[in-house]
């Protein structure tokens, strides 16, 4: 997009906030005796915020796409590197080149990935996963997870590095010291079946943090993946409700500029039928009121509940798939068309705009 010289929208992300926020995650997880892999998934595996997250005393870096992997191996940033997407066979020579270990829950894969080890003269560690309920990737049944440990400990080019398990994503699972507990169950059946101890064993991802905050993570859990938490403190605040004063919560910041200011009706006129989703919206009567078009969509942000304005007196009405529809009765000043409005981006809102082409990635310190 060399030929295009705007400025917005852009996304900014405050490279100072991000270190901080990891030092504080990573060292009251080292109190207790975990260490964390720092994910880098949800600002799109930028190189330039990969290098300051690994600078943070992290163990490593993980992501879900291969992708991100080669684009932070090309720009110099020192893994080692996880990859937590359970591998697709397809990229199984990929998986090999790019990563030094990876989750998975398949055995033909992990065969797999083992014979291309062969192939590249390379290693690659295994972290075999359990499901505990949350119902994406892992064993459900736990004696096919130890039988599948013992085959990996025999496999001759990777190595079984621990269990783990992810809650909290699809099925929207809490963590809990129970859960946590049968993983930790689950890491002892292992080691009684290959006769040695597990490097890790691996409690999740930010959703296990509250545990550590409060000190009732099970003992034997050593390791969590760890992402939204140290990019969006907010989150864990708003929806755990717990204390994060201890982290910044701005570290991602959204700028778009208005293309329209106008007075118009709260509810459309006209017989309303379905938008261009097809959804039928539902408009609540508010009567004439200020409103502004600003140059962003769901093409960059996806939700627009994820976005939330900065200014007082502005609130996100809804969005098309390039315009965001805000009402501006109540903010204060004058807003002409060329003003550029601030919001707080929630995780869903950063991993869309990091990613779209028609956003400026833009990181400050
Ligand atoms: C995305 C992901 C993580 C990190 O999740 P956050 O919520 O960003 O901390 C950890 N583990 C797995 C398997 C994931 O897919």
């Amino acid at each position: 997009m060399d030929e295009i010289a705007r400025e917005y929208p852009l996304i900014e992300c405050n490279l100072t906030k991000l270190g901080h926020n990891a030092r504080e995650i990573v060292s009251r997880c080292a109190a207790r005796g975990i260490s964390v892999t720092g994910v880098i998934k949800g600002f799109n595996g930028d190189p330039r915020v990969a290098a300051v997250f690994r600078d943070c005393g992290v163990d490593g870096l993980a992501t879900s796409r291969t992708e991100q992997i080669a684009a932070c191996r090309a720009a110099g940033i020192p893994g080692p590197y996880m990859l937590v997407r359970i591998p697709m066979p397809g990229e199984a020579a990929d998986v090999v080149s790019l990563a030094d270990s990876t989750l998975a829950s398949e055995m033909p894969t992990v065969r797999l990935l083992d014979a291309e080890c062969a192939r590249q003269n390379k290693r690659l560690g295994i972290l075999l996963m359990a499901d505990l309920g949350d119902l994406r990737e892992g064993f459900w049944d736990k004696d096919e997870l130890v039988e599948a440990a013992a085959e990996t400990e025999a496999l001759s080019n990777v190595d079984l590095l621990g269990v783990g398990v992810n809650l909290g994503c699809y099925g929207a699972v809490v963590p809990t010291p129970e859960n946590l507990g049968a993983l930790a169950e689950v890491a002892r059946s292992v080691e009684a079946r290959i006769g040695r101890s597990l490097a890790l064993v691996s409690g999740g991802a930010t959703t296990s943090l509250p545990l550590v905050l409060d000190g009732t993570m099970p003992a034997r859990i050593n390791h969590l993946r760890v992402g939204e938490g140290i990019l969006q403190g907010k989150d864990l605040s708003d929806l755990f409700g717990l204390d994060m004063s201890f982290l910044h919560l701005d570290v991602f910041t959204i700028k778009a500029e208005v293309l329209e200011v106008k007075r118009k009706p709260s509810r459309p006129v006209g017989r309303i039928f379905v938008d261009a989703y097809g959804y039928t919206p539902e408009f609540p009567e508010r009567g004439v009121r200020r409103r502004a078009l600003a140059g962003i969509g769901k093409l960059d942000f996806a939700y627009c509940d994820m976005l939330k304005p900065r200014e007082k007196g502005i609130s996100v009405l809804g969005a098309s798939s390039d315009h965001l529809i805000l009402d501006a009765e109540d903010y204060p000043g004058e807003l002409k068309p060329g003003d550029v409005l601030e919001f707080d981006a929630r995780y869903a809102a950063a991993l869309f705009a990091t990613g779209s082409r028609y956003v400026r990635f833009v990181c400050t310190r």
